[in-house]
């Protein structure tokens, strides 16, 4: 190891060579020119020593890296993990450790749960975004069992429990399975028979990820902590050949005795390291919800949000913009999802949601993401749930309440003069409301009819349900990847040598994201991409 302390002399004139304005003047004029634009464009000045090697490098250790690590390991290759954090696991270690599984999983044949592959490939289709890639969801659709069977002997233990009502998930004591998405709810009730496909073991994400270490700690994988990649060394041909990484970097979910480190801040005897990817190298770092920047840039909306993430605060997009940097098509960088979940309890969604005008604007039963996302995009941050005496006595009964009423009155305009909306708007939206709901009917969102009932008893009342309530989101766009979890550029080419999986290579939950579909996305095409770079 030659490595040099602190001389990142190197790594800031390779990045002026080809930072981002750079490779973007190539790309466009190799364009206009009618050139075939390739990865080829973006070259490195390689390193006349390497301090590390191996057939593959992987940067991040939650569960897309460790995964790919698995993988590319059993199938012989060597592995080198890159993780910035003191410890390995990052968010999927710090989840709620529920994944997205179908199409007749054990657990799902146990409970009776009627699904298929057609089954859960129609909820999704229709359910994740027009822009998620049909190719790449079918085949996790089709190999839905399989990755089930894989997690289990890779020694996950999904609960036993069974869920048949509206929760947001299973207690961490128990895990189970349950409804995780809008399975039940209309239009994709009448698409696709509603299955149960949220898998949860008991012990949440931690037991997620510690099966997945100590399967990975079987094998030769070499680890380095607290080192962040930061740049992609490309050779004359145009494959990644390796990454510059950096020792010595600060975590702040381990405070030392001069306070809490901020993110990603370098040591003083910190090194910078070349390593050497014979193979390729995987990316597998996770998305962007803590770099304000890319936020600011891409997904703006969300600032204000709270950032979803482990205390190590891992998802600061560097993955996204390494690969970007060589030529990486990022896509989808606008879309998040933030959960502003009206359950639990269930009782809850018999209330109303309305924006600052005093409209509703979604089903109340709906998923979190579908009641949260507008009070960013549309609703300047503003959301209120609107219930009355029945429903508050209804849903205490059923279960805690997370907040208290931010106003309370007699009637509905001087509720609404007491939260800022106009009181003729909600008044008459919620004379509607209640004239269909006398029917059981909810035409404008379709409701389930379980939680459509007139609210009419005084007094009435109003939750703060926008953004001052702390609604978390993670990011979803990243680096587009193709079947094999090979790393595309903008034109559609292979990158040669990079890989990538998880939330900085999106497979499955490209647009939009039902729980579980997260982990789901990050184990599977982890494992895709460990055993495509080890197959080279
Ligand atoms: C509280 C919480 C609850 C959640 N619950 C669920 C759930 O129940 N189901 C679900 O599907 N999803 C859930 N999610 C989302 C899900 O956990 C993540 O989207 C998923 O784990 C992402 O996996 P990943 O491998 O892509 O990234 P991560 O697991 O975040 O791993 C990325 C790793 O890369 C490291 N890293 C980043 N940049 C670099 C760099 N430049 N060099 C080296 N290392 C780097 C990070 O430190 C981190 O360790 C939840 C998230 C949170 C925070």
């Amino acid at each position: 190891m030659n490595g040099r302390t602190n001389d990142s002399s190197n790594v800031v004139s390779r990045r002026r060579l080809l930072g981002t304005s750079g490779a973007g003047v190539l790309g466009g004029a190799l364009g206009s020119m009618g050139l075939a634009n390739t990865a080829a464009a973006h070259t490195s000045s390689l390193p006349e020593s390497w301090d590390l090697e191996a057939d593959v490098v992987i940067l991040g250790s939650g569960g897309a890296g460790t995964t790919a690590a698995i993988e590319a390991a059993r199938a012989g290759a060597s592995v080198i993990i890159i993780e910035k954090a003191t410890n390995p696991g990052g968010n999927t270690a710090h989840s709620g450790g529920v994944v997205y599984l179908g199409a007749g999983t054990a657990r799902q044949l146990e409970h009776g749960v009627e699904d298929s592959v057609q089954n859960m490939y129609a909820y999704l289709e229709a359910q994740m975004g027009p822009t998620q890639d049909l190719e790449r969801l079918r085949y996790f659709v089709e190999n839905s069992v399989e990755h089930y069977n894989w997690l289990v002997e890779s020694g996950i233990e999904f609960g036993t429990e069974f869920f048949t009502g509206k929760i947001i998930q299973p207690s961490g004591e128990t895990g189970g399975l349950a409804f995780s998405g809008n399975e039940a709810n209309s239009p994709f009730s009448e698409i696709a028979t509603p299955a149960q496909r949220g898998h949860m073991p008991a012990g949440a994400g931690a037991a997620v990820y510690a099966a997945l270490k100590a399967t990975a700690d079987t094998l030769p994988i070499e680890w380095h902590f607290n080192t962040q990649g930061e740049e992609l060394l490309v050779d004359a041909d145009g494959r990644v050949a390796g990454v510059v990484v950096r020792t010595g970097i600060a975590d702040p979910s381990t405070p030392t005795e001069e306070g809490t480190p901020v993110s990603a801040t370098p040591a003083a005897d910190s090194m910078v390291l070349n390593v050497k990817a014979n193979k390729g190298v995987v990316l597998a770092t996770g998305g962007f919800q803590f770099n304000q920047e890319m936020l600011a840039d891409h997904a703006p909306w969300y600032i204000g949000g709270y950032p979803l993430g482990g205390p190590h605060q891992g998802d600061d997009g560097s993955g996204i913009k390494m690969g970007a940097q060589i030529g990486g098509d990022a896509f989808n960088m606008s879309f998040a999802s933030p959960w502003n979940f009206v359950y639990a309890p269930g009782e809850l969604c018999q209330s109303i949601l309305v924006d600052g005008m005093g409209r509703r604007f979604t089903a109340e039963s709906n998923y979190g993401a579908d009641t949260g996302d507008p009070i960013f995009r549309r609703n300047h941050g503003i959301g209120w749930l609107i219930m009355d005496q029945g429903v508050l006595d209804r849903a205490t009964e059923a279960g805690a309440l997370m907040s208290a009423p931010f106003a309370t009155a007699d009637t509905i305009e001087e509720l609404a003069e007491q939260i800022g909306v106009p009181a003729a708007v909600l008044s008459a939206e919620l004379a509607f409301y209640n004239e269909q709901a006398a029917n059981g009917e909810d035409p404008i969102f379709h409701k389930h009819s379980e939680y459509v009932v007139p609210l009419e008893t005084a007094p009435f009342y109003a939750f703060d349900y926008g953004i001052n309530r702390g609604i978390a989101f993670i990011t979803l766009g990243g680096l587009r990847a193709n079947m094999n979890s090979e790393i595309l550029d903008v034109w559609g080419n292979v990158i040669p040598g990079l890989y990538g999986a998880g939330r900085v290579a999106p497979g499955i939950s490209q647009e939009y994201y039902v729980s579980g579909s997260a982990l789901a996305d990050c184990t599977f095409w982890g494992r895709v991409a460990g055993r495509s770079v080890a197959a080279v």
